[in-house]
């Protein structure tokens, strides 16, 4: 199974999240995130097998996640499959704690952190044309400003579909 931990929106929250992906695609043409799909990826675990699954859910129902707030206010993006996301230009300490939390829980099931820094982003668009994703000209697009208030994270499957993911909720934790 294809799993990752993320944040995901409440339906007000996701309304604005697709409509900036839907503003960028008409400036960056590509293919925007269907709103059901738009995430905060936390952590990555890559294909796990389903002997662990257990495991992960009683993981993340018993994760204490403090609830948040994280401030979104530029784009950027990866050449990588044409990737535009939303970001922020700051760093903010309280999810940085929550990421690295979460791996130190995932730490005795032995799952390892990347080496990567975590960059907390939101895919809006993939595929976007490259000259419309310079960071220039995504300068030019009106500045995103959005406070996402996060009360816990989610336990997700990505599954494959005529060459793309859709992603399945499987667990939450609870408030605490
Ligand atoms: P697609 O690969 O079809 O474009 P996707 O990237 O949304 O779809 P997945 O590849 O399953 O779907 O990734 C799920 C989430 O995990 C996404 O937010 C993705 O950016 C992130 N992700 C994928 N691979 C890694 C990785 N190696 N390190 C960190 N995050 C990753
Ligand atoms: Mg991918």
């Amino acid at each position: 199974m294809r799993l990752f931990f993320a944040l995901r929106p409440d339906p007000a929250l996701g309304e604005r999240l697709a409509a900036l992906a839907e503003q960028a695609r008409r400036h960056c043409g590509g293919r925007a995130t269907p709103r059901a799909s738009l995430h905060l990826t936390l952590a990555f675990l890559g294909e796990v097998p389903e002997s662990r699954l257990d495991a992960l859910i009683r993981l993340t129902e018993a994760f204490p996640c403090p609830a948040g707030s994280w401030s979104a206010d530029r784009y950027g993006s990866f050449p990588h499959g044409g990737i535009v996301w939303l970001g922020s230009s700051r760093p903010c300490p309280p999810l940085e704690s929550l990421h690295r939390d979460l791996w130190q829980a995932l730490t005795p099931l032995g799952f390892a952190p990347p080496r990567r820094p975590f960059l907390p982003h939101v895919t809006l668009l993939r595929h976007a044309a490259p000259e419309k994703r310079d960071p220039c000209v995504l300068a030019r697009l009106p500045r995103p400003r959005l406070d996402w208030h996060y009360t816990g994270i989610e336990l997700v499957q990505s599954v494959a579909e005529g060459g793309r993911h859709r992603y399945r909720g499987l667990a939450s934790s609870g408030r605490h």
